[in-house]
């Protein structure tokens, strides 16, 4: 799979930007949605018409109705259009009414089920495809879902980040988890990713520095929902923003560029930064020889790998360290927990396996 960077209008300092309201509820509510998002220069409208709720009996979209305001809005400003799809008859539709960009819901994105009957009803299309996380936060579950579309021929792909569900307490209504889409990123490399702040806030006063993240992150673009009046919106009502307030988030983004040639200065600085990381896998490595010989000291004395005293012992050390250094605990302590199950693992092996 070799999937290249989303061709797509850029219209915000070389990003994606699509912005629209999470639903289509009426002609005039997505057209004068659109028309805003025109006049600032927005490129790409987007709007649910088939609204996967987590509660039954809440509003479920308009339907296919829904897709010919959508190709209003498109001959009237010119913008392109996308929407979800859920299955092969949203697929259908979705294409029949000229819907530019179709992309797969989080929910939908976790059923590999319902992926292939959407990769089998684009098979022998051209069309754009824009694959959300899954709602749990699982790189492979999500590569999967690309994959089967790759398969189906679609070669315009992207993927979005939205977020994976928090149960209980939390700032975000899902957690942003920034690693899980930068493992991905790596993983299929060219991938391009697009946020979806809306959708990881849950709260239109969030979005603002979750853009920022995002762009700062390096990734492509940004998928914003947007309503002419965000109170009276009959799903998502919370995090939309109105194309004002979305203009001025917009204006306010500072954009860096992760593609320009590096300087004197900075090859300097990561001709620094390669040789610590030399010494830091050095060290590491030399770690593990003394925690080889320390498996093998306990092995001959029929200790257990994992001591619980010396594991807390050494972990307080560690924090006290990182303190004096002025790095972060719970960071020092992440790392700390990764050498040392490495260590632990190391030990079983030689005290199972050695006679
Ligand atoms: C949406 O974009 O309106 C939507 C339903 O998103 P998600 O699939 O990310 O919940
Ligand atoms: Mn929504």
């Amino acid at each position: 799979m070799r999937i290249r960077p989303i061709d797509l209008p850029r219209t915000m300092h070389g990003k994606v930007l699509i912005a629209g309201p999470c639903s289509a509820e009426s002609e005039e509510q997505l057209l004068t949605t659109a028309r805003r998002l025109h006049d600032m220069g927005v490129a790409i409208l987007r709007a649910g018409v088939w609204k996967p709720r987590t509660k039954p009996g809440t509003f479920e979209g308009v339907g296919t109705v829904g897709l010919q305001w959508l190709a209003k809005a498109k001959a009237e400003t010119g913008m392109m259009t996308a929407t979800e799809v859920a299955n092969a008859a949203h697929v259908a539709a979705a294409l029949d009414a000229g819907t530019d960009i179709l992309w797969i819901g989080t929910r939908t994105a976790t059923d590999p089920f319902a992926v292939q009957e959407i990769a089998d009803a684009l098979s022998g299309h051209d069309t754009t495809v824009l694959i959300k996380n899954p709602i749990a936060p699982d790189p492979e579950l999500w590569a999967g879902a690309i994959e089967r579309i790759y398969n189906a021929g679609i070669r315009n792909i992207a993927a979005i980040h939205r977020g994976f569900a928090a149960y209980g307490q939390s700032t975000y209504r899902n957690r942003p988890q920034w690693d899980i889409p930068l493992e991905l990123h790596n993983r299929l490399r060219g991938i391009s990713i697009i946020c979806d702040p809306s959708h990881i806030a849950g709260d239109s006063r969030l979005v603002g520095e979750l853009c920022q993240q995002a762009m700062d992150l390096g990734m492509d673009g940004l998928i914003i929902e947007s309503h002419c009046d965000p109170h009276a919106a009959l799903s998502d009502a919370r995090q939309q923003l109105t194309p004002s307030e979305l203009d001025g988030i917009i204006g306010s983004l500072v954009i860096g560029d992760n593609a320009c040639t590096p300087d004197e200065r900075l090859n300097i600085l990561r001709a620094r930064i390669d040789e610590i990381d030399d010494s830091l896998i050095g060290l590491i490595a030399r770690r593990m020889e003394v925690v080889a010989e320390i498996g093998e000291y306990k092995r001959t004395r029929q200790m257990t790998a994992f001591q619980d005293s010396r594991y807390h012992a050494v972990l307080d050390k560690w924090r006290d360290m990182a303190a004096k250094h002025g790095l972060p605990g719970a960071f020092v302590g992440k790392l700390y927990e990764m050498i040392h199950s490495e260590a632990i693992n190391r030990q079983i092996d030689i005290i199972r396996h050695k006679p």
